[in-house]
């Protein structure tokens, strides 16, 4: 397995075949099957050249992967012309430490593993998977914040808007997921409020405000670069707040739906 992090069905029974986990191999499907369910497997998904999916031999293991990026993805692809961002600020100094490799295994179960310069976008604390043909989403933990990137084949302006307030809410719904089993095995009571909150990016990506102080402030100037943006600029990640914005035939519509409608499935 080492660091790539994908390991086959046939490798993880191996392992299993070792004394110390005999007990275990009886269940040996059934516990595979529960690992998946709780995002520390995810499947590896391929497909043909016409489109449909191919049977799944590997699956990902994120908490294995400690290799960090050192592609120039970031540099190259994510860049303001092109890209939006908006983070999960955490409460505390740290992230609970489980936390992103489930959610990068929530990804990857849900979007397909981008390949960049012959190179596979999945290393420590880090993933871009490919949306469609022309969105990509980036996951990125920085200190106590995930980061979100949408990236546009062409320019950030052209990014469906159903499609950026679908990935986010469907990050919130998996965290809000992963936090509640996080929080249920240590015991702790659920707590009403969320242990994190969303701060949207200026255009230059690198500034942040607050979502409840960016939509109601008329006006914020950032810091490093005195930009000026308006409640407008969040309507991309808030489209239900604008319906009309979007008309019948925006392509994001349908692949959100889908997308939510199959998350939600594997939720509950
Ligand atoms: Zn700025
Ligand atoms: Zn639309």
């Amino acid at each position: 397995m080492s660091d790539s992090g994908i390991i086959c069905r046939e490798d993880l029974y191996n392992i299993w075949e070792q004394k110390d986990f005999r007990a275990i191999l009886p269940y040996k499907e059934f516990i595979f099957n529960i690992l998946i369910h709780l995002d520390i497997l995810a499947e590896q998904r391929r497909y043909d050249t016409a489109g449909s999916r191919l049977p799944v031999d590997n699956f990902f293991v994120p908490c294995m992967v400690t290799e960090r990026n050192n592609t120039s993805f970031m540099d190259k692809e994510c860049t303001p012309e092109r890209a939006i961002c908006l983070a999960f600020v955490f409460k505390g100094t740290v992230i609970p430490p489980a936390l992103p490799n489930r959610l990068i295994s929530a990804c990857l179960s849900m979007w397909t593993l981008k390949q960049y310069e012959g190179r596979k976008l999945l290393f420590s604390g880090f993933i871009v998977v490919s949306f469609d043909k022309a969105h990509d989403i980036v996951i990125c933990v920085e200190g106590n914040q995930i980061l979100l990137y949408i990236v546009h084949k062409t320019s950030a302006g052209l990014i469906v808007p159903d499609i950026a307030t679908g990935v986010k809410e469907c990050l919130v719904l998996t965290m809000e997921r992963i936090s509640d089993f996080y929080q249920s095995t240590i015991n702790v009571k659920r707590s009403p409020q969320l242990p994190f909150h969303l701060d949207y990016s200026c255009a230059k990506l690198k500034c942040f405000i607050s979502e409840e102080e960016g939509l109601q402030t008329n006006e914020w100037v950032c810091d490093k670069h005195k930009l000026t943006h308006r409640a407008e600029n969040w309507l991309v990640w808030n489209q239900d707040k604008k319906k009309e914005h979007c008309d019948q035939n925006c392509p994001g519509k349908i692949y959100v739906a889908v997308r939510l409608m199959f998350t939600k499935i594997r939720f509950y």
